[in-house]
């Protein structure tokens, strides 16, 4: 083991090049170490696994993994990025370096799965563990226990309970200006300024992880938002801002800060917007940028049904919004999610019929309206976490509807299996964390997963039934708002 020089770390994104250069922590951490620390950081994802992108170590030369696991399916491609390296992927079995830290909207919400290959996972704002391991850096690449230690609060490594920890106030968080571009690939939703505005959504829909794990909403103000845009535009090729906020118009000053974009010529983009926030005078405001697509996501367009999982659907409202959307040239690309509780025969044909008549009238208009169907997938902390799965017979029998009722080319829809695989990891214990590592090495197909479960002993028929509090191998991951969902998915 090497004893001196610089503390080495690597930022792992197991996903493509491309998607880490769109996740924000990646730019937030590679700038915070490398201006606030001594130590060597360098960059990996699926699409360089044994090489970094700055330096061309390898990544078992590293003290220190850093890895963001926002989505359960990451465990896997964690794996088999970790195998490519030649480093031991059972945390138990790891005698030698590399630390193997975890961060992550998935891997915060239920770390266990997460543990067979990690060390310890963060639960918390990314934010807060960067200031913590900046000040600890000098207890590597000797002290890996001490390290660990010192980072405090908002570690787990699957003995104490841990609380969630989080930045109070978005303003005084970092946020990098000069963010990480490539000559050969953009971020996925093209070249300008990421910034994120907010985190934490108000609106709690029951089956929304991001909202319950990243509660409470906070919001930067509008003269941080502006300083940092008008420093970030210096160091980007188009003069173009790309929002990020789970419901950007929740915050009380964002149409001041479109205006602004529109009086200062810079062009922007609104990834994602609660259709219900959104005003018919807004979509002026939008229309002026080069954005030419609406994602909206009712889930359901039946009332009932929608208001029982927080996002009340009225159809005028909708439609009228809608209709004036395509009018301005918008095309629109809706989000529904089959599998609710409660959903009953009626509720999914009621969507049908709206997205029926909203496609015709996009026709008329030469614009485009396009589906994408997903489960209901459960996820910890929020109140259908104990929801089963739909079938998967069910699941294709309704999405088949859809593509026959509004066209083949208009609906797209996440395979059953992944949905499936998702849930397992999301819901499932220590030992789903080995089912997930063997299944990467082997690779991922439905016969492997029969095969390596029964192999393991693992059960896997949990995520299809409904289940009881009992079964929450995250329970000693404590969220704000824990107390109050427990008492709503019961
Ligand atoms: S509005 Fe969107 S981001 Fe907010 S809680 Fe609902 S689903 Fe989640």
């Amino acid at each position: 083991m090497r004893t001196s020089g610089r503390p080495r770390i690597a930022l792992v994104y197991p996903s493509t090049y491309q998607a880490s250069i769109t996740n924000l922590f990646t730019h937030i951490a590679y700038y915070f170490l490398v201006e606030k620390s001594d130590a060597l950081v360098d960059r990996f994802t699926l699409d360089n696994p044994s090489e970094g992108a700055i330096t061309s170590r390898k990544l078992h030369e590293f003290d220190l993994l850093l890895v963001s696991a926002n989505y359960e399916l990451d465990l896997l491609y964690l794996s088999k990025l970790l195998d490519r390296s030649g480093i031991e992927l059972s945390s138990n079995k790891r005698r030698k370096k590399p630390i193997i830290l975890v961060g992550g909207l998935a891997a915060m919400a239920n770390p266990e799965p997460f543990l067979e290959v990690a060390d310890a996972c963060y639960v918390g704002d990314g934010e807060i563990l960067l200031e913590k391991l900046a000040r600890s850096l000098s207890l590597l690449p000797d002290k890996p226990a001490d390290f660990l230690e010192s980072l405090g609060e908002g570690l787990y490594t699957g003995e104490a309970t841990t609380e969630k920890v989080y930045v109070e106030d978005l303003n005084d968080a970092p946020h990098p200006t000069a963010e990480i571009r490539s000559k050969n690939v953009e971020p996925v939703y093209g070249e300008g300024f990421y910034i994120e505005i907010s985190r934490g959504c108000r609106w709690l829909c029951k089956f929304c992880l991001e909202a319950y794990t990243m509660y409470p909403f906070r919001y930067r103000s509008l003269e941080t938002i502006k300083s940092l845009v008008g420093e970030g535009l210096k160091y980007v090729r188009r003069r173009r801002v790309v929002v990020y906020s789970l419901s950007p118009f929740d915050h009380p000053r964002f149409r001041d800060f479109l205006s602004y974009m529109v009086e200062n010529g810079i062009d922007f983009s609104i990834p994602s917007i609660r259709w219900d926030t959104l005003r018919l005078d807004d979509l002026d405001l939008i229309s002026l940028s080069s954005q030419r697509t609406l994602t909206l996501a009712p889930e359901s367009m039946n009332r009932d049904l929608s208001c029982s999982i927080g996002k009340c659907f009225n159809f005028d409202t909708f439609s009228e919004l809608a209709i004036s959307a395509l009018k301005k040239g918008f095309n629109i690309k809706l989000y529904i999610m089959v599998g609710l509780p409660l959903e009953r025969e009626e509720h999914v044909l009621e969507t049908i019929k709206h997205v029926k008549y909203l496609v015709s009238y996009s026709r008329k208009l030469r614009k485009n309206i396009t589906i994408n169907i997903n489960p209901l997938v459960p996820k910890p902390h929020t109140p259908l976490q104990d929801h089963p799965l739909i079938t998967e017979e069910e699941y294709l029998r309704k999405v088949e509807f859809f593509r026959k009722e509004i066209g083949e080319n208009r609906v797209t829809s996440l395979r059953w299996l992944y949905a499936f695989l998702q849930s397992l990891i999301a819901l499932g214990n220590r030992e789903i964390g080995k089912l997930a590592v063997s299944l990467a090495l082997r690779g991922l197909s439905r016969r492997n997963i029969v095969e390596l479960s029964n192999t393991l002993g693992v059960n896997t028929e949990y995520p299809l039934r409904w289940r009881s509090p009992s079964e929450r191998p995250w329970h000693k991951v404590v969220f704000p708002l824990d107390h109050v969902v427990n008492k709503l998915s019961l």
